[in-house]
């Protein structure tokens, strides 16, 4: 790698995705080219947790850390065991830097209004229940958002949660973004900013303090501009990083370093 390459921090990655985990070598070699330093893998399913585990033994290209937890889209399937398991699993665990990815995704809906609402009470009680362990626990969580960062902040306050952690994906306004900072949170900033039409974020993530943002791609999701329809990798991170670089006017040196240190402090990293 060149000296001039920044050492970069994915704080969302689904490594043991089928498009990725199917060349899964090859996928973090590109990374590692790219900058890549270090990975967060959130998981989605309890299907999927010890899968994870393993997968975290065997990698030796790339160190990458786990987030386990239910995401809002499985939410819906989830047992009472599930929680026990990942209680259990968060006490036993070492590899484990934090509770994810979990939260609330309200663009979801059912046959009709009552279903809906049905599937959105069942995503509170399980995101409610991941929340009060990640607190048990003490460890910091990876928050899924969709059309429902009022509800989001509204239980990360009911509950006092103090351990912070990251809201994925961030799109929004100042006065969003400064919500989920003054509980604790670092925002992460993805693909999204390489999109044109995306100006009221951009224009958010241009103004926000540094210690605010960590970069993330989300793949295989969130392609970025012009590479729509292909499957996003980690080693687009550096594109991202690039992007970043011509909204912010710190130096590309700068920036590096704090987006660096910002994962660390978000995920309780020792440094
Ligand atoms: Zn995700």
């Amino acid at each position: 790698m060149p000296l001039s390459v920044p050492v970069l921090f994915d704080t969302h990655c689904h490594l043991d995705l089928p498009e990725l985990a199917a060349e899964l070598q090859a996928v973090l070699a590109a990374a590692v080219e790219a900058g890549v330093g270090r990975i967060l893998v959130p998981a989605v399913e309890a299907a999927r947790w010890r899968t994870l585990l393993q997968l975290q033994q065997q990698t030796a290209e790339l160190k990458f850390e786990l987030a386990l937890g239910i995401h809002p889209w499985w939410a819906e399937s989830a047992t009472e065991q599930q929680l026990a398991e990942l209680a259990s699993l968060l006490q036993t665990e070492a590899g484990i830097c934090a509770v994810g990815e979990i939260g609330l995704d309200f663009a979801r809906s059912g046959d009709d209004d009552a279903a809906t609402q049905q599937r959105h009470q069942w995503q509170q009680k399980i995101f409610s229940a991941q929340l009060a362990l990640a607190a048990q626990v003490g460890k910091p969580v990876v928050l899924h958002h969709r059309k429902s960062q009022p509800a989001l902040l509204a239980e990360l306050k009911r509950q006092q949660f103090c351990h912070g952690g990251i809201l994925h994906a961030f799109s929004g306004s100042q006065a969003q973004a400064h919500a989920f900072l003054d509980q604790g949170f670092k925002l992460g900033i993805g693909g999204t900013i390489s999109y044109e039409r995306a100006q009221k974020t951009r224009d958010t993530v241009k103004k926000l303090p540094l210690s605010a943002l960590v970069l993330e791609t989300d793949a295989p999701a969130m392609p970025l501009a012009g590479f729509q329809g292909q499957v996003n990798t980690p080693a687009q991170l550096a594109l991202v990083f690039q992007h970043l670089c011509l909204l912010r006017p710190e130096s590309p040196a700068v920036l590096a370093e704090a987006l660096w240190q910002n994962s660390l402090s978000a995920l309780q990293l020792p440094v």
